[in-house]
């Protein structure tokens, strides 16, 4: 199966995802570092705490207290980290006069700037580059390895950098088509192609190697 037959099929079958559920760059960004592994209802909870204390933008976040800081996002778990890593970036937008001057940097550059805040690695740094700055990049993820390998469309081991290059190899650079793929990858493997699979509820079953029936 071609990744764009993938894409197309699980469009067909869910629908625009419309991602990122977010009202500003800004909030996508904060999403992007305190969703690492937390489940996203606890990342909505610790940002709907920093919107109601007016602390969603990085001046805010730089002049609050830490400790009121720590208990609005203790919902995501490794506060300590996470507040490390959204201190550290609110400094690299300050540092770059804004949002927007940050964005306007070339793709690859862009992503070389992220990923040297400590904590931000390349999930984070695409999340961020797709559903925020609104670049093409394509954004890996477990769900993602574990589609494709059960599709037959990856063998080996986890490889980040690998997969974006192969997604990004048979699909061409598409902000939209990029965002939506990645966002229906994860619908799909939350719904059906779960840990242990529901293959018996699954539109791929027929075509997939590795289906259970
Ligand atoms: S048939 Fe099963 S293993 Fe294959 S994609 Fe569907 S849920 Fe996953």
């Amino acid at each position: 199966m071609h990744l764009r037959e993938l894409y197309e099929e699980l469009l067909r079958a869910y629908g625009p995802q419309h991602w990122w559920p977010a009202e500003t760059p800004f909030e996508v960004v904060v999403g992007a570092i305190l969703t690492q592994n937390t489940a996203w209802r606890n990342v909505e909870k610790a940002i709907s705490n920093l919107k109601r204390e007016g602390l969603l933008d990085p001046d805010s976040i730089l002049r609050a207290s830490p400790d009121v800081l720590r208990e609005l996002i203790r919902p995501v778990g490794f506060y300590n980290q996470k507040l490390q890593r959204l201190l550290d970036v609110c400094r690299l937008i300050k540092r770059y006069g804004g949002l927007e001057n940050l964005f306007s940097l070339p793709m690859e550059e862009l992503r070389r700037t992220l990923l040297s805040v400590k904590g931000i690695g390349p999930e984070t740094a695409d999340a961020i580059i797709l559903y925020a700055a609104n670049k093409p990049t394509f954004v890996v993820d477990r769900y993602t390895y574990r589609l494709f390998t059960r599709l037959g469309l990856w063998q080996g081991p986890y490889k980040y950098e690998a997969l974006k290059r192969f997604v990004e190899s048979q699909i061409p650079p598409n902000v939209e088509v990029y965002k939506e793929f990645h966002a229906l990858i994860d619908e799909h493997s939350k719904r059906v192609c779960r840990k242990k699979p529901h293959c018996h509820a699954c539109f791929l079953r027929e075509r997939c190697p590795t289906a259970q029936h």
